[in-house]
C-alpha cells in the first residue's frame, strides 16, 4: 500500500516510520511512504504558501496553488483514495479504518494554520477524515494516526503473536484486561483462569471480562453489540 503525504513539515511524519512495527512495514515492503512538500510546488518567489484570509479574521490560509499543483505531481493508482485531514471530517474508526485498507494508495493532505482554501476541496474533492472532535495545529498527527491504524490491518504487518483480531473494536467491543509476569504483583493476582491451559474457559472468561468493560466503559457500543447479535 503507498500512502503519500502531502505536507509541509516532512521530517515530521517521516521520523515516525524510523521506529518499531511500522520501520518493519516498510523494510519489508508491505507499505510505502512518500511525502509531497507542497512548498516545493508553489509559484511565488518568497516560496510562501498561505496568505491572510479574504473577508478578514486570525490566521493564514493556504493557498489553492502550491497544494493543487503539488497533488497533480502525483502518480495515482487506480484504486486509490485521496483524504483531507480535518476536524470536519467523518471521524475515524475502526470501520472506516478497514475501509480505507481496501485501498492500493491513499494521498493525505496535511492542512497547517487556519486550514485549505475552498477550492482546494472544490478541485480535489477529497474524503475529509477526523480524528476527533477537537482542534490540532496540523493534519501530520492525524495522517499518522491514518497510516498507523490502516497498516496494522494489513497482511503481514504484525506479526502472528501481534495480531489484531482480539483488538479493541474488531468484535465491536473492547479487549479484555492483559496481564504477564510476574503472577502476582504488590498483592495483585494474575487471575486463576488464566493460568490453567483451558482454553475453552480462557475464553469465556475474556468474553465476559469484554462485555462488563464495554458495557462500563463505553455504553454506546456495548448498546450497539447488543442490538447487532440480537439480530443473529
Ligand atoms: N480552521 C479550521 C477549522 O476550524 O476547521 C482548523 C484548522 S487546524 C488549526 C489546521 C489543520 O490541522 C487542519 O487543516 C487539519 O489538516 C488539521 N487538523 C486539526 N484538527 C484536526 C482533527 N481533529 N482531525 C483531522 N485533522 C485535523
Amino acid at each position: 500500500m503507498i500512502f503519500d503525504i502531502m505536507t509541509l513539515f516532512p521530517e515530521m511524519v517521516e521520523n515516525y516510520f524510523q521506529y518499531s512495527i511500522l520501520k518493519r512495514a516498510v523494510e519489508s515492503g508491505i507499505v510505502t511512504v512518500r511525502t509531497v512538500n507542497p512548498r516545493d510546488y508553489t509559484e511565488n518567489k518568497h516560496r510562501k504558501v498561505d496568505d491572510m484570509p479574504y473577508g478578514g479574521g486570525a490566521g493564514m490560509v493556504l493557498m489553492p496553488q502550491p497544494y493543487v499543483d503539488a497533488y497533480e505531481s502525483i502518480e495515482r493508482c487506480e484504486n486509490s483514495l485521496t483524504v483531507m485531514l480535518s476536524p470536519q471530517g467523518e471521524p475515524l474508526t475502526d470501520r472506516l479504518v478497514n475501509e480505507l485498507a481496501g485501498y492500493e494508495q491513499l494521498i493525505m493532505l496535511c492542512g497547517h494554520y487556519e486550514g485549505f482554501d475552498e477550492r482546494i476541496r472544490e478541485i480535489i474533492k477529497p474524503k475529509e477524515i477526523s480524528v476527533g472532535d477537537f482542534v490540532l495545529t496540523g493534519g501530520e498527527l492525524p495522517a499518522l494516526c491514518v497510516v498507523d491504524a490502516v497498516s496494522r490491518k494489513l497482511e503481514g504487518t504484525l506479526g502472528k503473536i501481534e495480531s489484531a483480531e482480539e483488538d479493541s473494536f474488531s468484535n465491536g467491543l473492547l479487549e479484555y484486561p492483559q496481564y504477564t509476569r510476574p503472577r502476582e504483583y504488590r498483592g495483585l493476582k494474575v487471575p486463576e483462569v488464566l493460568l490453567n491451559g483451558n482454553h475453552k474457559e480462557i475464553n469465556e472468561y475474556r468474553l465476559e471480562r469484554s462485555l462488563e468493560r464495554t458495557r462500563k466503559k463505553r455504553p454506546d457500543l456495548y448498546a450497539k453489540y447488543l442490538e447487532r447479535t440480537q439480530d443473529l
